[in-house]
């Protein structure tokens, strides 16, 4: 195959430039929220605890809720924000550590001491033992999850409280909780094994999912899984199970027990709307894989269309998507996995090559800055970043940041230790499952 002459080019890795450039009428791309271009003070009218905020709910009650942001961070520039940010950390220096999703925006993560994803972001939070404060920039359930496995004494800090997740949200726990009572009327008790020493449901949850919700896997002999290791979580519930419900994402759920030789006949979709999910009684005795009706607002965008163009308009593209994406679009794919595996596939190629990639914008143009060598675009041609996520605006991080300076610690996310208990069960039983 002839090599593809591919000229390095300086690519600018901050989406909120480009946005502003579209809002401003100087860039002929297009956003699917213009909203993005101010600050999320401006658009989130309700800035309270994670879990519902970006799904309209009611906020419960007793809940923290942050103060308005000073306006002096809501007015400061992006260079001013940069100093005090800087300013800040150097003045902290190791009782904090900053960590930066990465789908989280440039200005943030241009400040973050780790990049990963949740889960090893978490992880990286457990390597910092003289860290007083770890500032998570990323989403409610993210921040919740480092709470779990950071040393009680240790804050953790949301810069912005209204940074939830849309997924999450998908899955509240007075609707699993009502899903579960309905499949023990259908399987009878649930935690009663059979002669084959299988129960009849194992509950498997998305990392993308509140404590609350890992704390009822873990009640309920559950586990919890990420997008890298999905199959080794679903081989090992298999091994204890007749079946699994799956939450909160259908797509990830689909993908990789379909992957794992199980029929889409056998994975009915539970609809928390409707009476038995939706699903019929037949349907769910034959059920392998039970899937909660949930997926990624961001994920969902991606289309077997826009791979067709992209292969119409890159010849030889690799096409590679995450497995949020539905399933016509991961199998239309050449390449489906975590962003972990995006960014070493991309890492590892040698020669010049064009990357189509299925996954949120950020992560997609920092990677196009920081391999110029290649080409490397988002399947999406519509700038749409995860609008949760964009919440942690850099105003937000510096407002924090210089609290903490100041001895006081805002927006400490803490998980009540009745749900941390079981939570953390599950996310041990996690670690310690095996391919
Ligand atoms: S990208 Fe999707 S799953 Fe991730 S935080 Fe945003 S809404 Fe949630």
């Amino acid at each position: 195959m002839a090599l593809l002459q591919i000229q390095p080019r300086p690519v600018d890795p901050s989406v909120d430039h480009e946005i502003q450039a579209i809002v401003a009428g100087d860039s002929t791309a297009e956003t699917c929220a213009t909203d993005l271009a101010v600050g999320p003070w401006d658009f989130d009218r309700r800035p309270g605890y994670g879990p519902g905020s970006s799904m309209g709910d009611v906020i419960p009650t007793g809940a923290p809720r942050q103060g308005e942001l000073p306006a002096a961070y809501r007015v400061a520039s992006e260079e001013e924000l940069h100093a005090r940010i800087t300013a800040a950390k150097a003045t902290l220096g190791e009782r904090v550590v900053v960590l930066g999703h990465f789908y989280q925006r440039e200005e943030v993560v241009a400040h973050a001491d780790y990049v990963g994803d949740s889960f090893q972001l978490a992880n990286a939070a457990l390597g910092q033992p003289q860290a007083e404060a770890i500032v998570f920039c990323g989403v409610h359930f993210m921040a919740e999850t480092a709470d779990l496995l950071s040393r009680p004494d240790q804050a953790v800090i949301l810069p912005n409280l209204a940074a939830g997740c849309s997924m999450a949200d998908m899955a509240s726990i007075d609707d699993v909780e009502d899903c579960w009572e309905q499949l023990a009327d259908i399987y009878g008790p649930l935690d009663a094994p059979d002669d084959d020493g299988l129960v009849p449901v194992i509950p498997v949850t998305y990392m993308n999912s509140s404590a609350a919700i890992k704390g009822f896997v873990g009640r309920h002999g559950g586990i919890v899984c990420t997008s890298s290791n999905a199959k080794t979580v679903l081989e090992w519930a298999f091994a204890r199970g007749r079946r699994v419900l799956f939450f909160p994402d259908q797509h990830l759920g689909r993908n990789t027990a379909k992957a794992m030789g199980v029929p889409l006949e056998q994975m009915p979709m539970w609809n928390p709307r409707k009476p038995l999910g939706g699903a019929s009684e037949e349907d769910l005795a034959d059920a392998r894989v039970i899937l909660w009706h949930g997926f990624c607002s961001v994920h969902r965008r991606f289309t077997v269309d826009q791979i067709e163009r992209a292969r119409a308009e890159h010849p030889g593209v690799r096409v590679i998507v995450h497995p949020e994406c539905p399933m016509a679009v991961v199998d239309a794919a050449d390449e489906a996995g975590s962003t972990d595996y995006i960014r070493k596939a991309i890492a590892a190629a040698t020669e010049p090559t064009v990357f189509a990639v299925g996954t949120e914008i950020n992560l997609v143009q920092r990677l196009a800055a920081q391999y110029p060598q290649h080409e490397i675009f988002c399947l999406d041609p519509v700038v749409c970043p995860c609008s949760t996520m964009y919440r942690i605006h850099p105003g937000y991080l510096a407002w924090v940041l210089e609290e903490l300076v100041a001895g006081r610690v805002v927006n400490r996310i803490e998980v009540p230790g009745d749900v941390a208990e079981p939570a953390r069960l599950a996310l041990e039983r996690m670690l310690a499952a095996k391919p």
